[in-house]
């Protein structure tokens, strides 16, 4: 199993198995809300993605603003209470938006299923669509 970060995104080899966590994935999910990582291993039974970005300290979160990845001052990135993901196609991350519906339909219902109110970053004026948190 490989994992590349590159400039552009993440190329998951060897990952695309439905219902397994990542290397990456598990050590990102390691300091995030065991509830919300209940809800994200529910959907990785029903759709395909990595998990690449979890918890965020004050430090990370100010380059991610001046960056120009994160407007907000105060995450709950910070808190531990959101995780961003990838989709994967063929093993391979995509941006593609349908496939983050796919995932987001999977997180809903298993949301429901346990009683974990989430959000979907896709659903705010400006979209994070690869963000989920805890309401
Ligand atoms: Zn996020």
């Amino acid at each position: 199993m490989s994992i590349r970060t590159r400039a552009i995104g993440i190329v998951c080899a060897g990952c695309v198995a439905v219902g397994v966590w990542d290397a990456r994935s598990e050590k990102v999910l390691k300091p995030v809300d065991a509830e919300l990582v209940e809800v994200a291993w529910c959907a990785r039974q029903e759709v395909p993605f990595i998990v690449y970005h979890g918890h965020r300290t004050d430090a990370e979160q100010a380059s991610f603003i001046a960056k120009g990845v994160s407007w907000v001052k105060r995450s709950k990135h910070q808190d531990g209470l959101a995780i961003d993901v990838m989709a994967l196609k063929d093993g391979k991350g995509t941006w593609e938006l349908k496939y983050y519906q796919k995932i987001a339909t999977a997180f809903y219902a298993c949301s429901q299923k346990l009683n974990i109110p989430i959000t979907w970053g896709c659903e705010w004026k400006v979209k994070d669509c690869v963000h989920f948190e805890r309401k």
